[in-house]
């Protein structure tokens, strides 16, 4: 199987499907429509005012209790995990899943209807190469209640996965490669379980309005109660990996690695999804020429200083070594030990100010959405500092290269950028910065 010149693909014409969803009860419609390259899948609430999108991505993540949330704002779409399930297996990595309500149409508690719903809609290549994550190193994630993910280096994307209800009940193990083929024989008509013992306390919740035995298996005790007979004699353990494969898909990238998952739940599976972005993060903050050019795709300290208004020696940002599309930057300042906070910071052991790395991150954030906004009569201001980590000294002599990436906007007013500062390949410092911009 190719692992490197694998192209983006998106659906080929809209198709549609209603039916009752899971948590309120109500009647909804869903469509899916084609994307542009680089989109990834997001989701449309047609039924609201200017009808909102949200990305399905980790960062948009909100709750974990027995589905998986995501939004935006106040805005939410619950239980995704299996029409993401089926748009990543299927390989559909750019749609738009438009919706007239707060969650999909739950069907069958299978993904079944959402493999039809895409093989209705066709499955075409685009012309961009697709992200991939590559594991590297081993990543885990494990919780209290015996919950562990292993993520391994593999050539393919795989998953291990036992699974086992109280008292290990029902516990059962499988082991496959998912791929198209694989997931829609395998996994995709694996229907959602629940114990009896759990279903009280949902009601009471209000958590599944439009549950019953036509989109759920009930286990009580050792009875299985459904409305169909089992699909699979293990259709739990395949259910669970339907799950995964949802839940993962926030990461955005294609997986090519090996999932040895032991009991899994929504919150591990969306842990180790968070973990896999920020390990891309990194990696992309990691991968920056190292050489210095000058040149058209950057900007010389002339330049800067036409955009930020700071001067020496304040300033922090030499040059910019160049933008990687709309949201990327990377600049480069050098630490020299002529810089004035050395004298007192400390006398006879010069280290750079973590506060001093924090404002270079700030400025050359400013840079990128100076670029973003293209105007100059509005101004970003720096409202917060989150997730801030000084990993390693600095010190007179280093080359420090400052990587921002804007993780989100919204309109004209709010950004967010995620900031490294890299000094010999190593990440010294990091943080999340958010603006809000103003007018001059
Ligand atoms: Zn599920």
């Amino acid at each position: 199987m190719s692992t490197s010149l694998e192209l983006q693909h998106t659906v080929g014409k809209t198709a549609s499907l209603s039916g009752t969803s899971l948590h309120t009860g109500e009647e909804v419609s869903l469509r899916l429509h084609p994307a542009t390259v680089d989109h990834g899948i997001k989701f449309k609430r047609k039924d609201l005012p200017d009808e909102p999108t949200i990305d399905a991505r980790i960062d948009n993540l909100k709750m974990v209790e027995r589905a998986t949330t995501i939004g935006e704002g106040s805005v939410r779409v619950h239980t995704v995990e299996h029409v993401l399930a089926a748009l990543s297996a299927m390989d559909v990595d750019n749609a738009i899943v438009e919706m007239d309500a707060n969650e999909p149409p739950i069907g069958d508690g299978s993904a079944q209807p959402y493999v039809d719903l895409i093989k209705k809609a066709g499955v075409i290549a685009q012309e961009e190469p697709r992200k991939v994550f590559h594991v590297r190193e081993p990543m885990h994630v494990e919780s209290k209640t015996g919950t562990l993910l292993v993520l391994l280096p593999c050539e393919t994307f795989r998953i291990s996965c036992t699974q086992a209800g109280p008292n290990n009940r029902f516990a059962q193990f499988l082991s496959m490669e998912i791929t198209s083929a694989t997931f829609e024989r395998e996994i995709a008509p694996a229907r959602t379980f629940v114990y009896y013992e759990d279903v009280r306390p949902l009601m009471e919740k209000n958590l599944i309005k439009g549950g019953s035995l036509e989109n759920a298996i009930v286990v009580r005790g050792e009875a299985v109660l459904s409305k169909e007979p089992l699909r699979f004699a293990d259709e739990f353990v395949r259910h669970k990996i339907l799950d995964i494969v949802g839940d993962l898909a926030l990461a955005g990238r294609r997986i090519r690695g090996h999932v040895v998952a032991v009991k899994p739940g929504h919150a591990a599976n969306a842990e180790l999804a968070r973990a896999l972005a920020r390990e891309q993060t990194r990696r992309s903050a990691m991968t920056g020429s190292h050489a210095i050019p000058i040149g058209d795709a950057g900007l010389d300290t002339g330049e800067v200083m036409k955009i930020l208004p700071h001067r020496y020696p304040f300033l922090m940002v030499d040059r910019v070594i160049g933008f990687e599309g709309e949201d990327k930057i990377t600049a480069v300042k050098c630490i020299t030990i002529n810089e004035p906070f050395f004298q007192g910071h400390f006398p006879g052991h010069p280290v750079m100010p973590g506060v001093m790395q924090v404002e270079a991150m700030a400025q050359v954030a400013s840079l990128l959405l100076f670029k973003l906004t293209k105007t100059t009569s509005r101004i970003g201001y720096f409202m917060s500092a989150d997730s801030v980590k000084f990993r390693k000294p600095v010190f007179p002599g280093d080359t420090m290269f400052i990587h921002a990436e804007l993780t989100r906007s919204r309109g004209e007013r709010m950004a967010k950028t995620k900031c490294y500062c890299v000094v010999n390949d190593a990440v010294v410092s990091e943080g999340e910065l958010m603006f809000t911009f103003l007018d001059k």
